[in-house]
């Protein structure tokens, strides 16, 4: 399927679309006129396909510097009575945290949803976070879809429920959900793109405790009536396939696996599917228990519904067991799968499984750890600066690599172990700010370009100006490079593909005052160390900006032109002393049967730059 599919197809056509994709088509529906985000897996492709379609769409699309702003940036249109998107990855959310609390309080003017995409197992992600939770601790209604179908459907659904009742809605995904792929019936495009006009009223934009008073009333009065329509709604189902012996409450990717189950093993059981789970639907969940002799709670991550369920039975004097995450009956953590939940069902239902039929998803899969790529431009620059530390004689057990969200945290693993502090998105700074002060230990931060501008600049603002001395490496591939290479405001382009202005990180940084700030280009070794060694002997913050396109990028411009260059070893001079194996690490190298160090032209990226560390000179271009 092409991506253009996405926008093209007419009403009542079929898509086969990931979860992802099919949140774009949803919001198109919907007739959204801004989307905004920061890109962070796994919802990174919602991005990727809004910036293929924005233009043609006629809607605006931006990858905004980071959640907080991409958040405000779509309250905004919102509060101008135009509909928006905002979407990002669940610890997104904590940084959109500050804005999402207050936005749920003002309320909104067109409609306005919110999607976080949760990584129960933490695939690509620092924690594993519920952000059901968010939605109650924010007291924003929360739709839970469970299939790419749902996606598209409830995003526009959603859309509708935001501008009827004037408060931003979010919709949940979890990995499974925003990567699954299915068949998608598609609606009508309504065409968004139009100018918004925001009417004056501080009463309701102004959240000073003269007004936040009756903002909080009128929240607890929309919630109220919000509550009502998730009573009746259709979007939470009974599914019933004849028993009363047990009634399952379930939601989002968990559904899919007690239906498969169910239908599988052929179990007599009541289903109820919560797709409108916040406000939650007392009363129907009442009903629902009411049919049936015993519950299971089955929900990932947190045991919300099962609190909500037990707090539900106490409220009503009910006395019936409820199985799920509390009691051991399911796992506390991680992701499920349909082995987990048929073993919680059997716990609870022994001797009425089919047994000839047992699911097998846990295949053995070989270990992978990630590295860097080959042609990556944070290896020789990571090279580099161990040169520069042991010709100062640095003791390295003595140094703090403070490291950051991004694909150079992979420099954790050796030879280079040069990530020993790591906790969240532009925290090297802040956290390298405060090794400085509670230890006498030499700081090293390191930080991607786009985690720079995303949430690393008031770390470097305070470490300068609390006068520390800090080593900050800027490791600038002009991408976001983890997430797939999006756009930052380091580049000169936007998220629409439209010229953008550059911000120059190195102007940024003399600006706030730093006294050593040195551009250089990782693949020149021997400049990048000397540079290094320079900044090492600086008494202050001094900042090292290593500039050089992500490999991903050389990779595409190599295939475009069709320059790539080719690298071989020349046996009869290489020593065999492993140093680009063990010490450079390009996974392009490799030992063959004959014991030979070789170069694998399919992994190869042409990047030339292990010419400069072999003391044999041995490896050589393919003429
Ligand atoms: S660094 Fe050079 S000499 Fe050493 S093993 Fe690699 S190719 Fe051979
Ligand atoms: S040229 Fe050398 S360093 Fe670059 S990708 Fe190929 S083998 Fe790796």
């Amino acid at each position: 399927m092409k991506i253009k599919e996405i926008l093209t197809s007419k009403e009542g056509e079929k898509l086969f679309l990931l979860g992802n994709e099919a949140a774009v088509r949803g919001v198109l529906e919907g007739g959204i006129s801004v989307a905004s985000t920061y890109p962070g897996t796994p919802s990174s492709e919602i991005g990727d396909v809004l910036s293929n379609l924005a233009k043609e769409a006629g809607i605006y699309f931006e990858f905004s510097a980071n959640e907080k702003v991409a958040f405000e940036v779509s309250t905004a249109a919102a509060a101008a009575g135009l509909r928006s998107f905002v979407f990002m990855k669940h610890v997104g959310l904590n940084v959109a945290a500050d804005a999402f609390m207050s936005t749920v309080y003002t309320g909104v003017k067109g409609g306005m949803i919110i999607l976080s995409a949760d990584d129960p197992s933490m695939h690509s992600s620092q924690n594993e976070q519920d952000n059901r939770i968010m939605a109650r601790l924010a007291h924003i209604p929360l739709l839970e879809p469970s299939n790419p179908q749902e996606v598209k459907d409830l995003l526009k659904f959603g859309l509708d429920i935001s501008e009827e009742f004037e408060i931003p809605v979010l919709l949940r995904t979890t990995t499974r959900i925003s990567h699954m792929r299915g068949v998608v019936n598609v609606g009508k495009i309504i065409p968004g793109g139009k100018k918004g006009i925001f009417k004056k009223d501080p009463s309701k934009y102004v959240v000073v405790p003269q007004f936040v008073v009756k903002m909080r009333q009128r929240l607890q009065e929309k919630i109220i009536q919000i509550q009502k329509i998730a009573e009746k709604s259709k979007l939470n189902r009974i599914i019933d396939t004849g028993g009363k012996e047990l009634g399952i409450i379930t939601s989002g990717a968990a559904f899919n696996y007690v239906i498969d189950i169910v239908q599988e093993k052929g179990i007599k059981v009541r289903v109820l599917k919560l797709a409108f789970s916040y406000p939650f639907p007392e009363q129907k969940v009442l009903d629902f228990i009411n049919t049936v002799d015993q519950i299971l709670i089955v929900e990932e991550v947190e045991p919300v519904m099962e609190k909500e369920v037990l707090f539900l039975l106490g409220k009503h004097s009910l006395n019936k067991k409820v199985y799920g995450k509390l009691d051991g009956t399911l796992p506390i953590m991680y992701e499920f799968n349909p082995d987990i939940v048929s073993m919680g069902i059997e716990k609870i239902i022994q001797g009425k499984f089919k047994k000839e039929k047992t699911l097998k998803t846990q295949l053995p899969l070989p270990l992978r750890p990630p590295v860097l790529c080959p042609g990556c431009p944070h290896r020789p620059a990571y090279y580099a600066l161990k040169k520069a530390i042991k010709k100062l004689r640095l003791n390295e057990k003595d140094i703090i690599y403070s490291s950051d969200i991004g694909c150079y945290a992979l420099a954790l693993q050796p030879p280079y172990n040069m990530a020993d502090y790591c906790i969240c998105m532009g925290s090297s700074l802040g956290v390298g700010s405060g090794f400085t002060k509670a230890t006498s230990q030499r700081v090293i931060a390191l930080i991607g370009d786009s985690t720079f501008f995303h949430g690393g600049m008031p770390g470097l603002i305070n470490t300068i100006h609390h006068q520390e001395k800090l080593l900050l490496v800027i490791m600038d591939n002009r991408t976001t490079g983890m997430t797939g290479g999006q756009p930052h405001p380091g580049v000169p382009l936007d998220g629409m593909r439209n010229p953008a202005r550059e911000i120059s990180i190195e102007e940024v940084a003399k600006g706030m005052g730093a006294g050593f700030v040195k551009t250089v280009d990782p693949f020149n070794l021997k400049e990048t160390e000397e540079i290094f060694i320079e900044a090492l002997k600086f008494e202050e913050v001094a900042v090292v900006i290593t500039k050089h396109p992500c490999a991903m990028i050389t990779a595409t411009e190599n295939k475009k032109s069709k320059k790539k260059l080719r690298y071989k070893i020349n046996q009869e001079k290489c020593s065999r002393c492993l140093l680009c194996i063990k010490n450079f690490t390009c996974p392009a190298f490799f030992i063959n049967q004959n014991n030979l160090v070789n170069i694998n032209p399919l992994l190869c990226n042409g990047c030339g730059v292990c010419i400069q560390i072999c003391p044999k000179k041995a490896i050589e271009v393919i003429k």
